[in-house]
């Protein structure tokens, strides 16, 4: 018998399935708000300037394609600590933050849950209740049992504060908590600072190991805001994990930028956590490409490249927002059914609209808007020419 002849076919990721949909409608004016990246004002992929910029004078330079360093390249390491602590950090000075270059947010958490599992082999890790999809798989993927914390309240379209806090308290000590630093995916609604507060005091109490993802700093409120979980976390004198992705606020999805920072207690666990750390990226991919992560070295450490790249991630922030505002602003002109101003106090590019899945459905088939079936849609996908007809549509399937 072949090898593969008892194969089964794995399920269908349904966003991709979605988009398959979506492509193969024929109507003028389908819009699909169930995709993961940030489309500018004319429905397209931007291309920054400040990484054409970068880009330019690496191919001028002719550099070798030599291999990089198990970690990667420093002066990006560097730059990611800097982004995420601040460029006074004293975690940095003291040696206490451990970073390697990753593939992209996923990689980085990937080689995290790898090395947890050999730190932790029995925990139990513990995503929000809604979270990305992948966060689960990838965990389970690296061994360990994944569990959830109450987080979002749909009566609300806000934070289950007690809820989560009890979860949180209730896991087993030393869990492994998956939390979204800013801009949280699915829903768009982020925890502020004394919620960050009384979280830290509970992983404290339980001796939880945090674990924080940031795929999106400077799309939420700006860099530095955005970066308040991780530097809360940096105060409280905690060990912890962080996951940067720079896919979304380089607009680099292809390249695979990413990093996984750990925050250690001394210069000396660093050097060790380190060796372990490199040990499981050479088992898995030996050493990162280095095409994406030069581009973001280059442009963080340029004084103009940065002060580019800081001007235009801006306007993709602010763009998000002012979509957010038109669609409760038309939403409510166009006599919706329904009170949609959550919409506008969400941060990052996605929404929980609310919608359930026969609405979602609607959407779909009556007017070629296509979201994916939780309610979700994406902000950044919205622009002047298709938000009317996407808030014409929701106001029907409301009806
Ligand atoms: N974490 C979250 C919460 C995300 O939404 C995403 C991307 N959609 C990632 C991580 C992974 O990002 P990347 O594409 O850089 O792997």
């Amino acid at each position: 018998m072949s090898l593969f002849a008892a194969v089964e076919m794995a399920p269908r990721d349904p966003i991709l399935g979605l988009t398959e949909a979506f492509n193969a409608d024929t109507r003028q004016n389908k819009v699909n708000l169930g995709v993961g990246v940030y489309y500018n004002e004319e429905g397209r992929i931007p291309l920054l300037r400040a990484v054409v910029e970068a880009e330019k004078a690496r191919l001028a330079a002719q550099a070798p394609r030599g291999y990089l360093p198990i970690e990667g390249i420093g002066a990006y390491d560097a730059a990611v600590q800097r982004l995420l602590f601040g460029s006074e950090s004293a975690l940095i000075t003291e040696g206490r933050v451990v970073t390697a270059q990753a593939l992209g947010g996923t990689g980085a958490l990937r080689v995290g849950g790898d090395l947890l599992k050999r730190l932790l082999p029995d925990a139990a890790v513990a995503i929000s209740n809604p979270s990305w999809e992948n966060h689960r798989a990838l965990f389970e993927s690296a061994g360990f049992p994944v569990q959830q914390y109450r987080y979002y309240n749909a009566e609300t379209h806000g934070i289950d504060r007690s809820g989560m806090l009890e979860d949180l308290r209730n896991l087993p000590p030393r869990s492994i908590i998956i939390l979204h630093a800013c801009c949280h995916n699915p829903t768009g609604v982020d925890l502020n600072a004394d919620d960050w507060q009384q979280i830290i005091e509970v992983l404290k109490e339980r001796e939880h190991v945090p674990f924080v993802d940031i795929a999106y700093q400077g799309f939420g409120d700006g860099i530095e805001q955005d970066a308040l979980a991780a530097r809360l976390f940096a105060q409280s004198g905690m060990s912890f994990l962080v996951s940067s992705s720079f896919s979304k606020s380089f607009s680099l999805y292809g390249e695979r930028v990413g990093a996984l920072s750990l925050v250690t207690q001394s210069r000396d666990e660093s050097a060790r956590v380190l060796s372990q750390l490199k040990r499981v990226i050479r088992t898995n991919y030996s050493n990162p490409p280095t095409h994406g992560a030069t581009i973001v070295a280059s442009v963080l450490n340029s004084t103009e490249l940065r002060g580019l790249w800081e001007a235009e991630l801006g306007e993709m922030r602010d763009r998000i927002r002012m979509m957010r505002q038109a669609m409760v602003e038309q939403l409510a002109t166009k006599g919706a059914r329904r009170d949609f101003t959550f919409v506008a106090l969400q941060r990052g590019m996605f929404s929980y609209s609310g919608l359930n899945v026969e609405q979602v459905e609607r959407l779909r088939v009556d007017h070629g808007v296509y979201a994916i079936s939780t309610g979700r849609i994406c902000a950044a996908a919205l622009n002047s020419r298709n938000i009317g007809h996407v808030t014409d549509a929701i106001v029907q399937v409301l009806e």
